[in-house]
């Protein structure tokens, strides 16, 4: 691939809707590397683990909004709430406990997504239904938690038009279940691979990493 970082964030600002976020993935990816696409005008990025975050963002610059993406460990939530903007991975009740304890002791109100099971495969993270209503019923234990909106992986295939319906379906849940919650805005879903389908199926948050900046 020739095109550089600074290009590939160029192309995304002039070609994505407005309101569309761009969060670029910076995982396994050195702090240079950051710092160029910061310098191309992206303050976004998202990193999945608690102990890179924390190294990298101890060299950067402070008005990066840190996002965390994918599976977040219980026992690592507290090293990292007071530097993140949004976690984007909370996929069960118990880890969303904790971000509310974590919260709670530091007296921050933290910004989440809660991650829908919504790809074919066995191992992905995430909630299903049941467990959504659960969270539902019970937020007004939730005092130190936003719950933002929803996350969703689709499936890895080429079967587009199987990525398509999954996106569909988080998509309708994400419209059947936001009357329920008060600050619900975000639809997080789209890769480098599927973010197309996923803008098309109605994402407005897009997490890209291979694309800007190359494979990992
Ligand atoms: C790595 C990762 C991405 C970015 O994937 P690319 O295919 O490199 O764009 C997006 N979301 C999550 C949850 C990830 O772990």
């Amino acid at each position: 691939m020739s095109s550089t970082i600074t290009d590939q964030i160029h192309f995304f600002k002039s070609h994505l809707p407005h309101n569309i976020q761009l969060v670029a993935v910076s995982k396994t990816k050195p702090v240079e590397a950051i710092i160029e696409a910061y310098q191309a005008g992206q303050t976004h990025f998202g990193e999945n683990k608690a102990q890179e975050l924390l190294l990298k963002q101890a060299q950067l610059p402070p008005d990066i909004k840190w996002h965390f993406i994918g599976h977040l460990q219980t026992n690592k939530v507290k090293s990292i709430l007071p530097l993140v903007y949004l976690i984007h991975g909370i996929d069960s009740i118990k880890l969303l406990d904790e971000v509310q304890k974590q919260s709670q002791k530091i007296n921050q109100k933290t910004s989440v997504l809660l991650q829908i099971h919504i790809a074919q495969e066995e191992t992905k993270f995430g909630f299903d239904f049941s467990e959504l209503e659960e969270v539902i019923s019970r937020q007004n234990i939730y005092t130190h938690v936003c719950i933002r909106g929803l996350m969703g992986m689709a499936s890895n295939t080429p079967n587009e038009h199987r990525v398509r319906m999954e996106f569909r379906g988080l998509k309708q849940l994400f419209n059947q279940v936001k009357p329920q919650f008060q600050s619900f805005d975000t639809l997080s879903m789209g890769m480098s691979g599927d973010y197309q389908i996923a803008i098309e199926e109605g994402s407005n948050l897009i997490r890209i990493g291979s694309t800007i900046f190359g494979t990992r």
